[in-house]
């Protein structure tokens, strides 16, 4: 089967995937309260399902949730190693990117409104939960500021403009005063605001997801690291101490899938690393001036970007993405990157310099050789459904489990039609040119913003 190589049956019931590290530090998992939260036990024992999820982050929840409403009377096992969050889900930037799933290929009006829903979806889905079942994820719906940080950047950043109004977007490019207004940088020579676009806290939607999806009636293990799964008209799904027999399986690891022999050499995992300063007082966010909270990103190719915490400290990520050798899971922390990151930050805010950081960490999201998701159905009998090679996700995982339902559902509409529905993933090409992705990106970074004498 495409996309699938069972890996060597002497690991197979024996040993699980190497899948978690010793210890991460990420603020995320500190402020939603996780130390003092109920993890669910562990699947012991054999079990039947009508659907089993592998994966509890915004794809395995998203698509729970999903799958629920459409088949409200299908018994829905969710298999988590951790616990629900635990990957990029839970550590993620809280960036809410709205118009990351456009199709530039869509030219009509008709087939643009329809593919700009889709784009939007996952917002309007996370919407939906606070709304419906009361989550609590410090959503704030204020929109996004792109700086640009020499004349490139800038030529860039019209396209974009260009583009996003093509589309009938709200978008509006800033300089000088005017940007001021917005963030105050010697760094940033103009901002392109778009209307749309969000931050939250990412454990909080995580957990809170979990919850509504265990209200609706899913059952959800958490402490369930899936060891081997034997694909078929019924799947055969070991865990470490139970097991689950079950005609659909719902594939959602992302970065962890070649682990247990899904998409092993076309998606890898590439990690990337994000810190939070200490909350500022005042006067520091007054020197910055950075007073409607957009979410806030640069042009470099390996930006960096940023979001104002609920409790008034400074999340930001970016920097450097690191591969480690062998497609390994590797450590949730990384000092070299985590110390650029700091850097980078006071250099775009000199007011900034000593500011404490209290908490830094990583994870690991799917690279691809064109860092586009996938999401769709395969298996000798097109039982398998899976979302994978989300490198950016926050809102798109929301909508790659609404695709993953409707297709289970057999609808054809314009999210089952999406260009990313069973987009094929390219070969990764051999683990030393992956290795080199996270460099690569870096030194073309690097040129552009040595360009501008910024670096
Ligand atoms: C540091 C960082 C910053 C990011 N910043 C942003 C951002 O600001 N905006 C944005 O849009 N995106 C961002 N992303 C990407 C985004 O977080 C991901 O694209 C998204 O969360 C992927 O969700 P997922 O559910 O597909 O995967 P994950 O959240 O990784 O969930 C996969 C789950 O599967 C479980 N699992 C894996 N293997 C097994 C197994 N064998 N058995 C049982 N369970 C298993 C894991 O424990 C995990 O909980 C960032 C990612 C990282 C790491």
């Amino acid at each position: 089967m495409k996309y699938f190589s069972p890996p060597s049956t002497r690991r197979n019931g024996l040993k699980p995937p190497a899948l978690y590290e010793y210890f991460i530090d990420n603020f995320w998992f500190k402020s939603a309260g996780l130390e003092h939260e109920r993890i669910n036990e562990p699947l012991r024992g054999d079990h039947k399902a009508d659907i089993v999820i592998i994966g509890g982050g915004y794809t395995g929840l998203s698509a729970a949730y999903n799958i629920r409403q459409k088949f409200p009377d299908k018994k829905i096992m969710l298999l988590e190693g951790a616990c629900c969050g635990y990957g990029a889900s839970g550590r993620n930037g809280g960036f809410c990117i709205a118009t990351s799933l456009l199709d530039s290929n869509f030219k009509d009006p008709e087939s643009r409104k329809r593919n700009l829903d889709v784009s939007l979806y996952g917002i309007k889905q996370i919407k939906a939960c606070i709304a419906d079942h009361g989550l609590d994820c410090d959503f704030e719906e204020n929109g996004m500021l792109d700086v640009a940080m020499n004349a490139d950047q800038v030529k860039v950043m019209e396209a974009d403009y260009h583009f996003l109004k093509d589309w009938g977007l709200d978008v509006e490019i800033l300089q000088g005063k005017a940007l001021e207004k917005e963030i105050k940088s010697p760094r940033y020579t103009a901002g392109l605001i778009t209307s749309l676009g969000a931050t939250l806290n990412p454990a909080k939607l995580a957990r809170g997801m979990k919850n509504i999806v265990e209200e609706m009636g899913v059952e959800i293990w958490e402490q369930s690291v899936v060891t081997r799964v034997v694909p078929g008209r019924v799947h055969h799904v070991d865990t470490e101490l139970g097991a689950v027999k079950a005609p659909d399986l719902v594939l959602a690891t992302n970065a962890y899938s070649h682990k247990i022999g899904f998409f092993v050499n076309r998606t890898f995992p590439l990690y990337t690393y994000v810190v939070a300063t200490e909350p500022l007082s005042s006067s520091q966010w007054e020197a910055i001036g950075w007073q409607n909270r957009r979410g806030l990103s640069d042009y470099r190719m390996l930006f960096n970007y940023m979001i104002p915490s609920a409790d008034g400290r400074i999340i930001i990520g970016g920097s450097d993405s690191k591969y480690y050798h062998n497609d390994e899971i590797a450590p949730g922390n990384n000092k070299s990157v985590s110390q650029d990151i700091v850097k980078d930050l006071t250099d775009t805010f000199p007011a900034l310099v000593g500011i404490k950081i209290e908490h830094a960490w990583g994870g690991p999201t799917a690279g691809s050789r064109d860092f586009t998701p996938s999401v769709g159905v395969m298996g000798d009998h097109g039982n398998i459904y899976y979302g994978v090679g989300y490198n950016e996700g926050v809102p798109s995982t929301q909508t790659g489990g609404r695709i993953i339902a409707d297709l289970m559902a057999g609808e054809k509409n314009e999210f089952t039609t999406h260009y990313i529905v069973n987009r094929n993933i390219p070969y990764a090409g051999p683990q030393i040119m992956r290795s080199f992705f996270g460099a690569l990106k870096k030194m073309y970074m690097v040129n552009i913003v040595k360009a501008s004498g910024n670096f």
